[in-house]
């Protein structure tokens, strides 16, 4: 591997007791009883040599970082169809905004803000026999990680207290966007949202969207290079809610964060590398996580730019 090693271990070391301005997302009362102080990276290139530092294999709640997997298991079942449900641009709103529904007549602007991915979910559910099982088994499946499951715990907090995601699920509705029941579409929508991976995990799920070669244990293309090219066109401009462009322009990766404070950044052909850390930015990113990936792509002069 090249000086990754060295270079993250260094980072890591500078940035571990740094003046972290961020917060710990609380809206969901189950993510405020993290620690704020974890802090871990991981990185598996497509050789599959990895390496990872701090607390890198401790579990997290991956929150929307799901909603990659969401729209790969979506774009496969449905193919190019899907682009009529849910468009591909950036929206420079926040994640959770009611606003340009309304104007877009509920068609939301890309499947990883939450309109998007509820969108995504309801047509996951007119696919699958038994959707939290079926997407479960497929995110096993395309890891080869029989470990993964959803955190009961997150689930439920969120249902308790998901507000805007349930008023935005019933809004699409009422321009006939969502098909199912608003019940189900949210239950599976937060269930999804509630995945928890390590770093590790995680950097390791997403090597499908690195690797043009990638097959799973039982020898099945997930995409087809082509569709793995357009996720990866919408991460980098819209995986990092309103601050996609900051993203770009500091990182210069595509890739996908979450309000637990994971982000999983991807370089097509090189690498997928985690970092997690739970104190978020205004916008909603994990503020550690966004300065540890300015460096290490400055540093290892990786950026696809
Ligand atoms: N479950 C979170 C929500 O729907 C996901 C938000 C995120 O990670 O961006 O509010």
């Amino acid at each position: 591997m090249k000086n990754y090693h060295k270079i993250i271990t260094e980072i890591y070391s500078d940035l571990k007791n740094v003046n972290d301005i961020g917060k710990v997302a609380n809206y969901i009362p189950e993510l405020a009883n993290v620690s704020d102080s974890n802090f871990g990276v991981h990185i598996t290139t497509i050789d599959r040599n990895s390496f990872g530092i701090g607390d890198s294999d401790k579990k997290f709640s991956i929150q929307s970082i799901s909603k990659i997997l969401t729209l790969t298991l979506a774009y496969q079942l449905e193919g190019e169809k899907l682009w009529k449900r849910v468009d591909v641009e950036p929206s420079g709103n926040p994640f959770n905004s009611l606003l340009q529904l309304e104007a877009d007549l509920g068609i939301p602007r890309n499947p990883f803000i939450n309109a998007g991915a509820i969108v995504v979910c309801d047509i996951l559910i007119s696919h699958l026999q038994h959707p939290k099982e079926d997407f479960l088994a497929f995110c096993k499946e395309i890891s080869n990680n029989p470990h993964l499951k959803y955190d009961e715990k997150v689930a439920q907090s969120e249902k308790s207290s998901g507000y805007r995601n349930i008023a935005l699920c019933n809004f699409i509705k009422s321009f006939g966007n969502i098909k199912n029941d608003i019940d189900i579409v949210l239950d599976f929508y937060f269930y999804t949202c509630a995945l928890e991976m390590t770093c590790k995990e995680v950097s390791e799920i997403f090597l499908f969207l690195a690797d043009d070669h990638f097959i799973t244990q039982k020898g099945k293309r997930v995409l087809t290079m082509s569709q793995a090219k357009r996720i990866n066109a919408i991460l980098l401009t819209c995986g990092f809610y309103d601050e996609s462009g900051e993203f770009a322009f500091r990182v210069g990766l595509p890739g996908k964060s979450g309000v637990g404070g994971g982000i999983i950044a991807i370089h097509p052909d090189e690498f997928c590398i985690t970092v997690w850390s739970p104190k978020l930015n205004k916008k909603g990113n994990s503020y550690k996580g966004m300065l540890f990936l300015e460096q290490f792509t400055t540093a290892t002069e990786s950026s696809i730019f």
